[in-house]
């Protein structure tokens, strides 16, 4: 069983249409973008009753804003069991800068809310992924947030959220140049969460914001983009 990763560029996060024997979405935009997000899996043929499943990165309301529009079909929504709060409430929790511009962009990002949603599934040991159609498995990491996931495709692909992102400007500039995220409630966790995702070698991975980056890329600069505490600025 083979799996295509397609990314759906939403308005300032990327989410994924996976396509193995069913498809699954894999995030789902910011709040209001519902419209955008089921044109973008429309023009895939896909519908939201066609999904299988849903899995959720994290909590953050970037990449979870218009999931009701694709749960609308029924799919289950899966997300990181510690980040079912976040998702209940539509809210984005601590969100601790680790430099400046995050520091910059937490109130905005802070008011990006919407009335939450319900997950019918809490992850909180490997999911694997097969029931829904895909060959790969969904792994809880946390990290960026405590209920952050990364989903490892058996074809060598990695879809892993805001652990790391790409470019800069939006990643309208160098999108595949892996660049240190601007939150994580727990860097030694985002650290051991890419170890773990680089010990699998992936071929690809997939980011939240820019990407796709390679693994010689992101290992040529791990200690850049998720620095051991120690070693990193004070969040
Ligand atoms: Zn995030």
């Amino acid at each position: 069983m083979s799996t295509r990763v397609i990314p759906l560029a939403l308005s300032i996060s990327n989410a994924y249409l996976l396509l193995g024997e069913r498809p699954v979405l894999v995030d789902a935009g910011v709040p209001g973008e519902e419209t955008r997000l089921l044109g973008a899996l429309c023009a895939h043929g896909v519908t939201p009753e066609d999904l299988s499943l849903i899995a959720l990165t994290h909590g953050h309301t970037d990449h979870t804003g218009s999931v009701n529009g694709a749960a609308a079909g029924g799919a289950p929504v899966a997300i990181g069991a510690a980040d079912a709060g976040l998702l209940e409430a539509g809210a984005n929790g601590a969100l601790p800068p680790i430099g400046p511009v995050g520091a910059l962009l937490r109130p905005l990002i802070k008011r990006m809310t919407f009335a939450g949603a319900s997950p019918q599934i809490r992850v909180t040991e490997p999911l694997r992924l097969e029931p829904y159609g895909i060959a790969g498995v969904m792994v809880p990491v946390g990290g960026h947030t405590p209920g952050s996931s990364v989903l490892l495709l058996d074809d060598g692909d990695a879809v892993v959220g805001d652990l790391v992102r790409g470019g800069f400007a939006n990643a309208k500039i160098r999108p595949g140049h892996p660049m240190r995220h601007y939150f994580a409630e727990d860097a030694e966790a985002v650290r051991r969460a890419m170890e773990k995702v680089l010990a699998c070698e992936p071929s690809r991975l997939f980011t939240g914001h820019g990407g796709p980056l390679s693994t010689a890329g992101v290992r040529r600069r791990l200690d850049a983009i998720a620095p051991h505490r120690t070693k990193g600025p004070r969040p």
